[in-house]
């Protein structure tokens, strides 16, 4: 009987195998034990309100967290969301912004760090981008009817426009970093932060949390986001980047996992008029002082800060695929473009560093 049963085990297990059955059980013994002793990490807390406009919210992993002490951070959150708003909103006229429009030329006007810090990134984003981004087209996007304006959505006369040209131009605009402060060149330079506020609201929020222990949160504000360590155990937070429906449904393109990383998308999709058969859309090409003529269906931009993918997206959106694709790759950006066929079908381009992070 117990030869049979030796003869079966003999005949099931490989003799080298029975002699590394031992090493075998040791490994799962230990793998288990790393398995259970690697933090499972806890339940997520919600946040969320409103902000520029637009919704904000915030997942975080916060297991330690008790009611009062989420409604603490909600409550900063909404905080740190409120300032960026109090500074940089063009719909408040008392905002630091909308004083700065209404300043007078040549003096320096003193301006909080975190302006001069959006300021910056748009300086850079604007000469990179060939002067496609500027946030001094605020007289445009008026006159076009988009923006905080009574105005309505009327091709404006060449002549106005002609005239309007003269006032936009970052080059009117100087930054002094160290103040910190601003100088127009001329009084009725007018900047519109709508373009990157919402990203560095995300970032300011990102800080917040990382400022208070936190590492694994995903943060969104109108869409503009930043992730933050991962969702679950060895998970990174998945996000959607939207199908663009003029419509307005919402509908899920693609989902990419972010780690450590933020995303923004500019769209033509959402905030656009038609007239006489054509499309305005909201995002206006410095260059030629009219709405961009072919913006892709959506661009999304994924970078280490929402300020900058922010901006980008927009720089991009202005640019157009083709154009905006050959800047992507010179400059190494991680872009997405949506772009719309003859036929209405959607086709997509991804910059090689898209690729690199998300395709292969
Ligand atoms: P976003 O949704 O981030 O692409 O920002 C679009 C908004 O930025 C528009 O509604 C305008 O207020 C403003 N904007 C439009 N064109 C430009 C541009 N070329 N550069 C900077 N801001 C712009
Ligand atoms: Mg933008």
């Amino acid at each position: 009987m117990r030869e049979d049963r030796e003869r079966i085990a003999a005949l099931v297990i490989h003799p080298r195998a029975r002699r590394l059955l031992p090493i075998f059980l040791v490994a799962l013994v230990v793998l288990s034990w790393w398995r259970l002793s690697t933090p499972v990490i806890g339940p997520v807390a919600e946040l969320g309100g409103a902000t520029m406009g637009t919704r904000w919210s915030v997942k975080v992993h916060a297991p330690e967290l008790d009611a009062d002490a989420r409604d603490d951070l909600d409550e900063r959150v909404q905080g740190a969301l409120d300032r960026v708003n109090a500074l940089m909103s063009t719909y408040d006229p008392e905002s630091e912004l909308s004083r700065f429009n209404r300043a007078q030329a040549g003096e320096p006007f003193a301006i909080s760090a975190e302006t001069a810090q959006v300021f910056a990134v748009a300086r850079e984003v604007s000469e990179r981008s060939g002067g496609a981004f500027d946030v001094t087209v605020r007289p445009l996007v008026s006159a076009w009817g988009f923006g905080a304006t009574d105005r309505a959505p009327i091709p404006p006369a060449p002549e106005e426009l002609a005239a309007l040209r003269a006032r936009v131009g970052f080059a009117l605009v100087s930054l002094d970093p160290a103040a910190p402060s601003l100088r127009k060149e001329r009084s009725d330079v007018e900047c519109d932060l709508s373009a990157i506020a919402k990203g560095f609201g995300v970032d300011q929020v990102a800080e917040l949390l990382l400022a208070e222990g936190h590492g694994d949160f995903l943060v969104e504000v109108g869409g503009e986001l930043r992730a933050a360590g991962l969702r679950a155990a060895d998970r990174p937070w998945r996000v959607a980047i939207e199908r663009p429906d003029p419509g307005g449904g919402r509908a899920i393109h693609r989902v990419v996992e972010l780690r450590d990383r933020a995303l923004a998308t500019s769209g033509d999709y959402r905030n656009y008029f038609e007239r006489d058969g054509r499309r305005f859309s909201h995002i206006i090409d410095p260059r030629s002082a009219a709405p961009a003529l072919h913006p892709p269906a959506s661009v999304t931009v994924v970078a280490e800060r929402a300020v900058r993918a922010d901006a980008w997206a927009t720089a991009l959106s202005v640019l157009g695929h083709e154009e905006g694709a050959a800047l992507a790759e010179r400059e190494g950006l991680a872009v997405y473009f949506l772009v719309r066929g003859d036929e209405g079908a959607l086709r997509a381009i991804a910059s090689p560093a898209f690729e690199a992070l998300f395709l292969r």
